[in-house]
């Protein structure tokens, strides 16, 4: 069980054009974001660090291989939440690691948000603990 004030591992990613919808969310609650530890992958990750000024650990980018790296800290018990804004109308050549993704989330009971309005969801109930 988790108590106010502990720390959250969060795993933030996005598609490219999904980019700027995660980049804006990050910057809203950016409050929120700094009190916790964040990972990305190797795109978003950059971008969150230039744009926003947070820090991040960054994975490889998606495609290489960055999805497949954040599944396994999950599976490794190493990531409280997820934050995946995949984007549903644009083939990914990495599609099988984005279905593995979302289903280690599953499989390991971990909260993952893959649009706007379930992440807003997600933060206020965080917020308000
Ligand atoms: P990226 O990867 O942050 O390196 O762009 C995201 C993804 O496509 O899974």
């Amino acid at each position: 069980m988790r108590k106010t004030g502990d720390i959250l591992k969060i795993a933030l990613i996005a598609h490219d054009k999904k980019k700027d919808d995660l980049l804006k969310l990050v910057e809203k609650h950016k409050n929120f974001f700094k009190k916790h530890e964040l990972f990305a992958t190797g795109t978003t990750g950059s971008l969150i660090i230039s744009q926003i000024g947070l820090d991040v650990y960054r994975f490889l980018s998606g495609p290489l291989g960055g999805d497949q790296q954040i599944g396994s800290k999950i599976a490794c018990g190493k990531v409280d939440l997820v934050i995946f804004f995949r984007d549903p109308l644009t083939p990914q050549p990495h599609e099988p690691d984005v279905s593995a993704l979302i289903r280690i989330c599953d499989v390991y009971k971990i909260p993952v948000a893959t649009n706007r309005g379930t992440a807003e969801l997600m933060l206020k109930s965080l917020e308000n603990i």
